[in-house]
């Protein structure tokens, strides 16, 4: 059962305003939860409910009003820039909608990046390089650039490069949100298989199709939790002749 796991992220009671004076936002409001290893968690809400701003203090690209946040039992609310960027580094795999790789830079390059950035010995970088983009289905693309690549492909270079670092959580924000309906599959069959073999996911999504495929569904509105709840599962009939 997911209790019986250790937490993974656990928030409590994290407020974020943005902005200032009159033009000051509540982002968020008292959110509270915890994920556990292992788990695969989808995040929905409306169009400025507080998602992208809940990611990014989850990943630790930005750090709460008020309120805890304990990352693998360290508490990142209150670190400074310095100190959030080893977190990240070593802790999170972020993806986001708009792939976000170096233009300039091959397949390969980018998802080595993370790997040069933690100091990972280069005799060791090109094996976890390589099997990377193997588990993405991309061994062969290595020296392609992203204009060389589909959206899809170029999303799947993004997990890789999240995953070289086998970080405690992979993030992503939207990842399937740019791509037609037969590339976001491929992303979501590649997310599924990581969640099988034990990866901790959160992703956040407008879509019911992709939020079902996961296994809890955390709700906000207006930056508060409106909702958590584990996803239903038909249950799978079996005709007996
Ligand atoms: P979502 O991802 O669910 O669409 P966001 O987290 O992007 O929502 O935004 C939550 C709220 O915070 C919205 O009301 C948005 O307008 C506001 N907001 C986001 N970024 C800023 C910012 N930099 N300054 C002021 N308000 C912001
Ligand atoms: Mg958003």
């Amino acid at each position: 059962m997911a209790d019986q796991r250790d937490p993974v992220i656990a928030v409590s009671a994290i407020s974020k305003a943005l902005g200032s004076g009159e033009l000051q936002v509540q982002a968020l409001r008292s959110v509270s939860f915890t994920i556990y290893e292992g788990e695969f968690v989808a995040i929905m809400g409306p169009s400025g409910s507080g998602k992208t701003t809940l990611l990014g203090i989850l990943g630790c690209l930005d750090r709460p009003t008020s309120g805890s946040y304990q990352l693998v039992g360290e508490e990142v609310s209150t670190l400074d820039e310095t100190q959030r960027a080893r977190v990240r580094g070593g802790r999170i795999g972020f993806v986001f909608q708009a792939y976000n790789l170096l233009p300039r830079a091959t397949a390969y390059k980018n998802v080595e990046l993370p790997l040069i950035y933690a100091r990972t010995p280069s005799r060791e970088r090109r094996a976890r390089v390589l099997a990377a983009l193997d588990a993405v289905g991309l061994a062969d693309r290595a020296s392609h650039r992203p204009t060389q690549l589909s959206g899809g492909q170029q999303q799947r270079v993004a997990i890789a490069r999240a995953l070289v670092v086998v970080p405690s959580v992979l993030l992503a924000d939207e990842p399937t949100g740019n791509l037609d309906s037969q590339s976001a599959d491929e992303i979501l069959e590649i997310l599924e298989g990581l969640h099988q073999s034990g990866t901790t996911i959160v992703i956040v999504t407008h879509s019911d199709e992709v939020a079902a495929r996961t296994g809890r569904i955390v709700r906000l509105a207006d930056g508060a939790v409106a909702a958590d709840s584990p996803v239903e599962r038909k249950p799978v009939l079996q005709v007996v002749q």
